[in-house]
C-alpha cells in the first residue's frame, strides 16, 4: 500500500503562489519513491493551476477541500464534484475539523457528502478526530467510531479500498504544534482499522488511515513508521515546498 502524503493548504495562496509552491515541491521531491503518493488540496481558486502544474508529475494528484452534494443548480457559492474533476482534482476532503467545528457541519451531512463524492467519481479523504474535552472525558473511541460509521454510512461496501481514506486528526493537535504521542496515534489508528474491517471486511485492511495534527519534517519519519499509519494530512508544514518535500520523503 502506498503512503498517501497529503497537503491541506486551507485558505492560503493566490493562483501564482500556489503554482509556484507546487512547482518548487515537485522539483525538490524529484523522482517519488514507489511507496509514496502525494496529494495537494489547494484553495478552489488555484485548483486548476496546481493540477496543470502537476499533471505530468508521476505520483502527484490534487483534490478539492470541499464540495456540495449536487451536480449543479441554484446553490450560490457552492462547487460540485463535477467542477472539481473539471479542474483536474481526483480527490475530495470531508469532515475536516474546521468544517465540523467552525462551519457547523454535522455527522449526517458529512456522511451524505462523502457518499456523494464517491458516487461522483472522486476519491474521498474523510477526517475524524476528538476535541480535547472529549479526550479528557475518555470518549476518543466513542467519537471516532460515530464519525467513521456516520461518515461512511451510505458508501457502498463494494468500493475499491483506494476510493476512501480516513484521516485521524485529533482536533487538539491541529495547528497547535502539539502532536499526538506515538501511543495515542497507534491506539487510535488500530481502532479506526477495527471499525473499517467491521464495515468492509478484509478490504478494511487496505483502506488507508492517515494521521494529521502538527506533522512536521522533524516528526514525520517517526509517525509514518507507526503501525496502521498509511500516510499523513498536513496543514501548516505543507505550505512551503521545502518543508513539505522533507515530509513527503521522510
Ligand atoms: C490539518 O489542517 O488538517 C492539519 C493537520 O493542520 P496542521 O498540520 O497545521 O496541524
Amino acid at each position: 500500500m502506498k503512503k498517501l502524503m497529503a497537503a491541506n493548504w486551507k485558505m492560503y495562496k493566490t493562483w501564482d503562489e500556489a503554482k509556484a509552491t507546487a512547482r518548487e515541491l515537485a522539483d525538490l521531491v524529484g523522482a517519488l519513491p514507489d511507496d509514496r503518493e502525494v496529494l495537494i488540496f489547494p484553495p478552489f481558486t488555484a485548483l486548476k493551476g496546481v493540477s496543470d502544474e502537476l499533471a505530468s508529475v508521476k505520483g502527484f494528484s490534487t483534490g478539492g477541500q470541499d464540495y456540495y452534494i449536487q451536480e449543479e443548480g441554484a446553490f450560490t457559492g457552492e462547487i460540485s464534484p463535477k467542477m472539481l474533476k473539471d479542474c483536474g482534482a481526483a480527490f475530495g476532503l470531508t469532515g475536516h475539523s474546521e468544517r465540523r467545528h467552525v462551519l457547523g457541519e454535522t455527522d449526517e451531512y458529512i456522511g451524505k457528502k462523502t457518499a456523494y463524492g464517491i458516487a461522483s467519481g472522486l476519491k474521498v479523504v474523510l477526517c475524524v478526530g476528538e476535541l480535547i474535552e472529549e479526550r479528557k472525558a475518555g470518549k476518543v473511541e466513542e467519537v471516532v467510531e460515530r464519525q467513521i460509521r456516520e461518515g461512511l454510512k451510505d458508501v457502498p461496501r463494494e468500493i475499491e479500498a483506494e476510493q476512501i481514506a480516513i484521516a485521524y486528526e485529533p482536533v487538539w493537535a491541529i495547528g497547535t504544534g502539539e502532536v499526538a504521542g506515538p501511543e495515542e496515534i497507534v491506539e487510535a489508528h488500530a481502532f479506526c482499522r477495527k471499525i473499517l474491517v467491521d464495515l468492509f471486511g478484509e478490504k478494511g485492511n487496505e483502506i488507508r488511515v492517515l494521521y494529521g495534527g502538527s506533522v512536521k519534517p522533524e516528526n514525520c519519519s517517526q509517525i509514518i513508521s507507526l503501525d496502521n499509519v498509511d500516510g499523513v494530512l498536513v496543514g501548516g508544514a505543507s505550505l512551503k515546498g521545502e518543508s513539505f518535500s522533507k515530509i513527503v520523503l521522510a
